[in-house]
């Protein structure tokens, strides 16, 4: 039996969002396999959440296990400056055959937020080597990119943490998000903020970034395909570059393998990370246009400027290749309609609790959100006594699952969701 020092953590080690001087509970996990999270009691979880969308397979999968310790073997890391691998070259090759059509060059870093600075960099680099000096990034309130300085600044600016780093972001333009859900009837008018936006600053702006079809950790809202569609249309008329940030959304959480799918557009930038290598490392990939990628090159400073240490790990790439490789092997159009099928089925008839204002789902994404902002860690702490690890924040108690969650085990959590909403704390 592992003896995880619980003490210690709490009083020396950082966790996501927590405070250090009052830490709320951190739980011990010494192992997971399949969709299920083994605490140092022994006791098991089933994982509601695939670690922040990205252990799309499942923990502890052999071919994936077999994939990191092939590659190990060989070499777990080597330069990317002037070197290249197989396992990056393997990679690359397949994200570009699945990826939308005119995206063919993949530069690798290290986090989805980094693929975000990669992208606003790309942007900002093209227009220079245009001649141009647009440095505004025009984007939806409710969005999420990452924590980064230049992801913040694209980030929500009320919902996230532009308040805190006041006059240290660059000031980027923000439209109310879409209000038409997935499902519902288009209202062209969703498009309005946009267009006034676009039509008194669009000579400005450089791009627009957004999440397509669901905007994740600023609020889940899932929106409808023409919203997008027309975000498509009125930057191919104005000139811009679209930046689809498909970091959470990427690899078949939405039912399709790309959100971007949904809309039958492609982004001149596209993000990805997270369940990039089956949650297995920190990786991400941010892929741009032959157009994009030429005209940079062709600019003042004759490249992209960055070049991370870890690019291009090759222990990263291999798992991710083995990933990619499974989850097209699979019938996975078939189990995310199936987890879809389910999570409606289980979730929507919460809607008519009092304390519920939506429920909503899509794909592989299960979301309730609440009237007023959840009690995080009490909630945390019924969902782990009842053996569910779902991790609540503000208004929204909500589950990712692995895809390979069985249907049981996904009863399992929603019926738990609905203990816990019918509980006293919720
Ligand atoms: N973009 C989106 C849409 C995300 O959901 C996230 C992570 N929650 C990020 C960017 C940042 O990724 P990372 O946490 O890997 O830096």
């Amino acid at each position: 039996m592992n003896n995880i020092d619980i003490a210690f953590d709490a009083k020396h080690i950082w966790h996501p969002y927590t405070s250090m001087s009052q830490p709320i509970p951190a739980y011990p996990i010494v192992e997971a396999h399949g969709a299920e999270l083994v605490m140092e009691n022994g006791e098991r979880l089933i994982d509601g959440m695939s670690s922040w969308w990205a252990a799309i397979h499942g923990y502890n999968h052999p071919v994936l296990n077999q994939a990191v310790t092939n590659q190990l073997s060989k070499m777990s890391h080597v330069m990317f400056g002037g070197i290249t691998h197989p396992p990056a070259v393997n990679l690359c090759k397949q994200l570009v055959a699945i990826t939308p059509e005119p995206l063919e060059c993949v530069f690798l870093a290290d986090s989805g937020s980094v693929a975000v600075e990669v992208a606003l960099k790309m942007a900002l680099q093209y227009w220079q080597a245009k001649g141009e000096k647009r440095q505004r990034i025009l984007t939806l309130r409710h969005g999420y990119h990452g924590d980064t300085f230049g992801a913040m600044a694209v980030c929500d600016p009320d919902n996230s943490m532009h308040g805190l780093y006041k006059g240290y972001l660059p000031p980027h333009l923000f439209v109310d998000a879409p209000q038409c859900g997935f499902s519902d009837e288009w209202e062209a008018a969703d498009l309005q903020p946009l267009e006034t936006q676009l039509a008194e600053n669009s000579h400005e702006i450089a791009a627009i970034i957004l999440e397509p079809i669901v905007q994740g950790a600023g609020g889940m809202r899932i929106y409808h395909p023409e919203y997008l569609q027309g975000v498509r249309r009125l930057c191919d008329h104005y000139g811009l570059l679209l930046i689809a940030d498909e970091i959470a959304t990427g690899f078949g959480r939405t039912g399709k393998l790309f959100a971007c799918h949904h809309a039958n557009i492609s982004p001149d930038i596209m993000c990805l990370g997270k369940a990039l290598t089956g949650g297995y490392m920190t990786l991400s990939a941010t892929l741009t246009t032959r157009h994009v990628a030429e005209t940079i090159s062709n600019g003042e400073a004759g490249c992209f400027m960055h070049g991370p240490t870890f690019m291009g790990n090759p222990l990263a790439c291999a798992v991710a290749d083995a990933s990619l490789t499974l989850l097209l092997n699979s019938p996975w159009q078939k189990t995310i309609a199936s987890i879809e099928q389910q999570l409606k089925a289980e979730l929507m008839h919460l809607a008519s609790h009092p304390k519920v204002a939506d429920v909503r789902v899509l794909g592989a994404i299960g979301v309730i959100e609440m009237k007023h902002p959840v009690n995080t860690a009490a909630l945390q702490k019924v969902f782990v006594e009842n053996g569910v690890w779902v991790r609540p924040f503000g208004k929204l108690i909500y589950v990712m699952p692995p895809y390979i969650i069985t249907p049981e085990q996904l009863s399992k959590v929603t019926h738990t969701m609905a203990k816990v909403l019918y509980s006293s704390i919720c």
